[in-house]
């Protein structure tokens, strides 16, 4: 029997305001814990929040770059549940009337593009931060309320999902796109970017979904692709067996490989949602949206297509240097200095990025700046340096962040196309030379490869090699 897995996703990113969802408190990460909080992000009674319009704005964009349709009249709600980390009782939330609903994303997956719906995209307040502390005669549990009402995003996928690998497709996605608007850092390992999945499977041809499991947990996307593979499989060997799935919560173990059950899944009813009577209702004007669309930058689609187009590179070129908007800025700089496009993205992909891999350093950070690696690039071209030297100025280049010129001119590593000079070397090679220049005259022609190697060796790896392979062919047939 085959089965085909169903995967909806919900992503919670934390959106790049200054000041938290409903009241003037710092975002900052990595406070003293407890040192950015004010009555209203706790919830005091009596206090009235407002709504940060940044973080509407932020949402609202990404709703735009997401095709969703801005929803003119949405409202804040509360979600009442009770937790350490949320004293107040309730989240604010959006629900019935969310920001936006109704959008896709184009994916391509396996070479073939696939729409994924997107359902909703909410804005809401995040919870504090329990820390435990479980010595041998000390048990005790703190809680930081810096994190308490850090404006979040919420973009809630359709069940449109159907393999682990286009689940982390989708993710990677909705990661560049937030990146290059800049509502979002997308730093995992911070909690900045967040993903839970609805999973469930069903016998391929079969049109009405099976019971879902929510699996949390994953802040990475490896962990998100491995955490869906391992709960897939999980599910099948559940109903191969001859068992059910049950509507569950799981928690991704990431030490063990496994995901494991955490609690009954909760229904919408048990949170008795209702609108929240503190905030008032946000009015979308139709200018408002326009205004705001005609800020949001080219999306990393477009940017790809436009590359293939303006600078005839293959997709998979245009793929990798618009992975990033940085990136893509720093191509186009070059771009604007040195016209070969092609060497250009080559030097980039491989050199470039290598070095900056190795070394972990961010392209913001590049020590090669565009004008830098443009005039090296000249330097090829214009036939002064060889492509291997060119390697060696590079390096040198990235350390110290000399021009090439510079190194060039400092280590004398001009290429040698002066036809007396290389002449003059080729004379004194077969002049050193008698037996190799006889034995080449007797028809042992392939000897021309030691003598080229001399000349090379003299000229210090700086001659041209084109002119010396020449010269040498035609010296040692005069030489009859
Ligand atoms: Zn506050």
């Amino acid at each position: 029997m085959t089965y085909e897995p169903v995967i909806g996703l919900e992503i919670h990113a934390q959106l790049t305001t200054q000041s938290k969802m409903f009241c003037g408190c710092s975002t900052k990460f990595e406070q003293a814990p407890n040192s950015s909080i004010c009555p209203v992000c706790l919830g005091l009674p009596g206090v009235l929040p407002v709504v940060n319009k940044k973080a509407v704005e932020y949402g609202m964009l990404t709703a735009l770059a997401l095709n969703c349709r801005i929803v003119p009249h949405n409202i804040f709600a509360r979600k009442n549940y009770f937790y350490p980390d949320l004293p107040k009782g309730y989240q604010v939330s959006q629900y019935e009337q969310p920001l936006a609903q109704k959008g896709f994303v184009q994916l391509e997956i396996n070479g073939r593009s696939q729409r994924i719906g997107i359902n909703r995209v909410h804005l809401e307040e995040d919870a504090g931060k329990l820390l435990h502390q479980n010595s041998k005669d000390n048990k005790v549990s703190w809680v930081d309320f810096n994190r308490t009402g850090i404006p979040l995003m919420e973009i809630v996928s359709e069940p449109d999902i159907f393999s682990a690998e286009a689940a982390k497709a989708f993710m990677v996605k909705l990661r560049d796109i937030m990146a290059y608007i800049g509502v979002c850092d997308c730093n995992m390992e911070e909690g900045s970017l967040r993903c839970d999945a609805n999973v469930s499977i069903r016998r391929v041809g079969e049109k009405e979904l099976g019971v879902k499991a929510e699996v949390k947990n994953m802040n990475s996307f490896r962990f998100l692709q491995r955490a869906l593979e391992y709960e897939i499989e999980r599910q099948v060997a559940e109903l191969e067996a001859g068992g059910r799935i049950i509507q569950e919560t799981r928690l991704w173990d990431e030490a063990k490989g496994i995901t494991v059950s955490m609690r009954s899944k909760e229904e919408a009813h048990d949170y008795r949602y209702f609108p929240e009577p503190d905030l008032v209702p946000v009015m979308v004007e139709e200018g408002w949206v326009e205004r705001l669309s005609k800020t949001l930058p080219e999306l990393p689609d477009e940017k790809r297509t436009r590359f293939i187009s303006q600078y005839q590179l293959p997709a998979y070129d245009a793929g990798v240097l618009t992975s990033s908007r940085e990136l893509a800025d720093y191509f186009e700089n070059c771009a604007k200095l040195f016209a070969e496009y092609k060497m250009l993205s080559n030097w980039i992909m491989g050199e470039l990025l290598r070095e900056l891999k190795q070394q972990g350093v961010d392209i913001k950070r590049c020590p090669v700046n565009p004008e830098n690696l443009a005039n090296m690039l000249k330097l090829i071209q214009q036939g002064v340096i060889s492509g291997k030297i060119a390697k060696q100025v590079f390096e040198e280049m990235y350390r110290t962040g000399a021009t090439a010129q510079d190194i060039v001119k400092a280590k004398g590593l001009e290429q040698i196309t002066d036809t007396q000079q290389i002449l003059s070397i080729i004379d004194q090679v077969i002049q050193q030379n008698p037996d190799s220049v006889a034995a080449y005259k007797a028809g042992k022609t392939r000897i021309i490869g030691f003598l080229i190697g001399q000349v090379m060796q003299l000229s210090r790896g700086k001659a041209n090699p084109q002119v010396l392979n020449k010269l040498l062919a035609d010296r040692l047939k005069d030489q009859k």
